[in-house]
């Protein structure tokens, strides 16, 4: 008792005379069990501001090693560029694992929680996991139950490698397809924000989220990131409250009753007021209004990208830092502002108490270490077999003369084209790296998506090789009546992928290669791998049939199954095609509304006898 009071005493001189809230000696005692909400204060009442800090931080794990994390009590890592080979879900936990050590091994024991981009599967895996369509074809399917399941199947996969966190769902509602992150979102109308935010966060958190195999979702990106002017990434929306309440805001109210675990702001601005710096967005709209009681986190060095400082994004009301390359530097200065009464404790406690709910939520506390328990899942058959549906019900038929779909499986056919037989371009962003698993933008190199199989493959698996001739990328074969030509964009991320309108278009070289097999009589059938809706008028005409395939993943084969009969088409577009450049950007529900084809088109193929 005595020396409790000695020491209170000693702290406030401490706090007198040098501002410092340090009020625990790193050295003394930590007895505090974190076992529930209730704790939360105890725990806050005897954490250094250091150690407060600390729980704030998140970093990339290139950017920290164990022993960083432990000196400076770092809070989370994204694992987004873990260095060497990172091939197996044992290397991945390893790595996890000795993450976690360190910060148990810290005078509080407060568990790190590791987060991911798993936006279209654990695509950042090096292993076999399985890659899903994104979600402009899970919002073609409008299959709410199978997109819950595919969320419970990432979930599992992530859970093996140790990742409890994942930076999905985005729940954009892309209001320009000029727009690089277009094929994030389910769609350009409010109606398929809602029909999936909350069932892929049911699916991702699943009802324990204490379970070895449940992970936290976060929705993204608060708010209206899809709503820039000319879909400019990270621009600005011009846009009145009563549009960004009624297109942009149902899916997060949604989100906040399911219990989303985090919120991620955007990168955007409001009517000129940057979202990380917006008091009036962060705390004011969605802690105060919508009650969100789970942790904001920033976008990628979302502070400093956005051209603010620490001290408005702590006003704003964002608990955890995204400092993937900057905590080194960013961190002292978050303890500065607070030491210098730049920022209320109260703020910082705020955040903190945030953030260890959620590592309470996921059970980190009582088991803080990776497990293996669904490592056989990770790129099963079964697995697959799911993922495979998703593309069957993702794509969209927007043409069929003269009923030429479905295709026998017994004629010989050609297939060509440069998305024939590349993986990384089907899976686009998103996968592996940044800019997707080709040889990228930055040259950094193509990387394998393993177990996947490519639009020809599939082909070849189920009408048997001897029926398909490969004419490569770009090959003419006058052999056969009937040629599938698979064409469409390359992969992109964010902003890279912005484009004007004039240039949703098809490269040359492959409108030429429909136009050469059209001139010659084929039979032409084109698939379209793309991020969104292109002018493809006169690749249209060229043609007999038209497939919008979107980004469809690792299961090639899905594409096959439809193509040739053994399951007929059923996606809807959730994406206004628009007729011509100056239509963009066009929505349903827009005056005069005289799209191509409209949201919600999808034909079906009669059944032959
Ligand atoms: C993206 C986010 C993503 C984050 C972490 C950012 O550039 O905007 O959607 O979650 O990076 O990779």
């Amino acid at each position: 008792m005595l020396i409790n009071r000695i020491q209170l005493l000693i702290t406030i001189a401490l706090i007198a005379v040098t501002g410092c809230f340090s009020i625990t000696p790193s050295n003394s005692k930590w007895d505090v069990v974190l076992k529930t909400e209730a704790d939360i204060p105890a725990a806050l009442a005897a954490m250094t501001l250091e150690e407060k800090i600390g729980q704030m931080v998140q970093t990339d794990v290139a950017s920290a090693t164990p022993q960083e994390v432990k000196d400076n009590y770092i809070g989370s890592l994204v694992t987004l560029t873990p260095k060497g080979d990172m091939g197996t879900a044992k290397i991945w936990r390893d790595m996890v694992d000795s993450y976690q050590d360190a910060a148990l091994n810290t005078r509080t024991s407060i568990p790190m929680v590791f987060g991911i981009d798993a936006v279209h599967g654990h695509s950042y895996f090096d292993g076999p996991a399985v890659i899903l369509p994104h979600n402009i074809g899970l919002g073609a399917t409008r299959n709410p139950r199978l997109v819950k399941k595919l969320a419970q199947m990432t979930a599992r996969e992530l859970s093996a490698t140790g990742i409890r966190w994942t930076f999905s769902p985005t729940i954009a509602v892309a209001r320009n397809i000029r727009w690089g992150r277009t094929y994030e979102s389910f769609g350009e109308d409010v109606e398929l924000q809602k029909m999936f935010a909350s069932v892929m966060i049911e699916g991702y958190q699943g009802t324990d989220l204490t379970g070895d195999c449940s992970v936290g979702a976060t929705a993204k990106h608060f708010i209206a990131d899809g709503a820039t002017d000319n879909g400019t990434d990270r621009g600005n929306a011009t846009i009145s409250d009563a549009e960004m309440r009624s297109m942009h805001l149902p899916g997060f109210i949604d989100a906040i009753e399911n219990d989303v675990t985090s919120i991620m702001a955007s990168f955007s601005s409001v009517n000129g007021e940057k979202i990380h710096g917006s008091k009036k967005i962060i705390t004011n709209l969605l802690k105060n209004e919508l009650g969100f009681k789970g942790v904001v986190i920033t976008d990628w060095e979302g502070i400093s990208s956005s051209g603010l400082t620490m001290k408005q994004g702590l006003h704003a009301g964002i608990d955890m830092f995204m400092f993937a390359v900057s905590w080194k530097k960013s961190l002292p200065e978050i303890l500065k502002l607070v030491k210098d009464g730049d920022v209320a404790l109260s703020r910082i406690d705020d955040a903190v108490t945030r953030i260890l709910r959620m590592k309470l939520k996921l059970g980190l506390f009582e088991k803080p270490l990776s497990s293996s328990w669904s490592i056989t899942e990770i790129g099963s058959q079964q697995n697959r077999d799911l993922a495979r549906q998703a593309v069957r019900e993702s794509l969209v038929l927007l043409k069929n003369s003269n009923n030429i779909l479905p295709l026998s499986k017994h004629t010989k056919i050609v297939v060509v084209g440069p998305h024939a037989n590349n993986v990384a371009y089907q899976c686009g962003g998103w996968t592996k790296k940044w800019q997707g698993a080709h040889l990228d933008r930055f040259k950094n190199p193509a990387r394998p998506v393993l177990g996947a199989t490519s639009i020809i493959s599939g082909i070849k698996q189920l009408i048997g090789e001897n029926n398909v001739i490969d004419a490569g990328i770009d090959g003419f074969e006058a052999s056969v009546d009937t040629a599938i030509i698979i064409v469409g964009e390359q992969p992109y991320a964010e902003g890279f992928g912005d484009r004007p309108a004039k240039d949703l278009i098809l490269l040359p070289e492959q409108s030429a290669l429909i136009k050469k097999y059209h001139d010659a009589g084929k039979k032409v059938v084109v698939i379209l791998i793309s991020g969104r809706p292109l002018l493809v008028n006169n690749e249209l005409v060229h043609s007999d049939a038209f497939v919008a395939a979107w980004l469809p993943g690792s299961e090639g084969k899905g594409i096959a199954e439809v193509l040739f009969g053994d399951y007929n088409f059923s996606g809807k577009l959730g994406f206004s095609w628009p007729r011509s450049a100056d239509q963009i950007p066009i929505h349903v529900g827009d005056e005069n509304y005289d799209p191509l084809f409209p949201y919600g088109f999808g034909l079906k193929y009669a059944l032959k006898p």
